[in-house]
């Protein structure tokens, strides 16, 4: 029978040095012998992992490990860890949250995954040319209602050919004719600068009292601007609560909803608020300091002209195995991890939000039990 003594890797760091870990755990292995207990050296490693996770500070773990060593001497049963509950107790939240806060993205990272990460300098460029993100033509933005015409779907394999999902055409062959056609092109600003000229970018604002972490979806329209924000939502990490939900009004000219994906239609925005008031009412919620997660989250930051730094982004948290610029989809990711369905018809936003969020919870639960390998 396999009885390893061993000490377990504690994230982010364990509150002792390894040699008081070290000598705590053969004291609890020798307590455990002495009561004969049939696996003493497994019992000594779990108990030790569980103090050494649960300690604050040194002085805390040495308590815990003298209290242990005691009652397994007395003969008393060993508390199990508590299970993690709905409303977890403070103590609780504080040590899930410093497991998350490792899991922040470096500046270095956000940068190479189109993050703006600093106000955007001055743009004079002419760009009343630009290009359709659909059927790729040129086009002049103060004219864009031309016929465009595309596929909606992706190009995907399918029995050793590759073929759009929308129409199931052969992407390679005389047959590529588009299916769709739309009565005007569309384009995105992709550059800080390129997006700052239209609509500028704000920093989030100091405060303090504020959540220490949320999740954030947003569902936008192509506008005369490019893609505006049509919809916010914001969900408390905790209680997986939807906390924030406005429609928002965008400044350009709408162009198309796409409310096949986005489920936002022209008349939601007769409640709709704009973008600046949408930026306070997310204020009331954030400080600069809270860790905002999102999938793919560069897209509804520079949507919403914000510049934050502290993310957790599950499409960087569970990269494509191509690598960057590949990336896995929320429902994808869902699927594999979650084994929940998503994303069937039009986005709830909410329900995306919820999500990356229980992605994020998936991978803080990985590092608290000591694995590092997150996907
Ligand atoms: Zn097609
Ligand atoms: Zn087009």
């Amino acid at each position: 029978m396999s009885d390893p003594l061993a000490l377990k890797e504690v994230y982010p760091h364990p509150p002792v040095v390894h040699n008081i870990r070290r000598s705590c755990l053969e004291s609890l292995a020798q307590a455990y012998r002495s009561k004969n207990h049939k696996k003493p050296n497994s019992a000594a490693s779990h108990a030790e992992f569980i103090i050494a996770t649960k300690a604050r500070n040194a002085n805390e773990y040495k308590i815990a490990a003298s209290k242990q060593i005691a009652a397994i001497k007395k003969g008393e049963p060993v508390k199990a860890p508590p299970r993690p509950v709905q409303h977890r107790a403070p103590q609780d939240e504080n040590q899930h949250i410093t497991a998350l806060k490792s899991l922040i993205h470096s500046l270095d990272e956000l940068k190479k995954a189109d993050y703006t990460i600093d106000m955007p300098g001055e743009n004079s460029e002419d760009d009343d040319f630009q290009s359709c993100q659909r059927c790729g033509e040129y086009f002049s933005i103060s004219k864009p209602h031309n016929e465009c015409k595309y596929h909606r779907g992706k190009r995907t394999k399918v029995a050793e050919r590759i073929v759009y999902s929308c129409c199931g055409r052969n992407a390679y062959s005389g047959d590529t004719y588009p299916c769709t056609t739309f009565h005007t092109h569309v384009y995105e600003r992709t550059t800080p600068s390129s997006l700052h000229k239209v609509l500028p970018f704000v920093e989030t604002e100091p405060s303090s009292n504020k959540l220490a972490v949320l999740a954030l979806d947003c569902e936008m329209a192509y506008t005369s601007l490019g893609k505006e924000v049509t919809q916010l939502s914001v969900v408390n990490y905790f209680t997986e609560k939807l906390i924030l939900n406005v429609y928002v009004k965008p400044q350009g000219e709408v162009w198309d909803y796409v409310t096949l994906y986005s489920g936002v239609r022209e008349e939601d925005m007769v409640n709709a608020i704009s973008l600046d008031k949408a930026r306070r009412k997310l204020f009331q919620l954030l400080s600069p300091e809270t860790i905002i997660i999102g999938h793919g989250l560069e897209n509804d930051l520079n949507a919403m002209r914000l510049i934050h730094l502290s993310v957790v982004d599950t499409a960087l948290l569970y990269p494509h195995r191509r690598g960057p610029p590949y990336k896995e989809s929320l429902k994808t990711l869902s699927k594999k991890y979650l084994n929940k369905d998503i994303q069937t018809g039009e986005h709830d936003p909410a329900e995306d939000a919820r999500a990356s969020l229980q992605l994020v919870k998936r991978s803080v639960k990985l590092r608290l039990s000591g694995i590092r390998t997150i996907v």
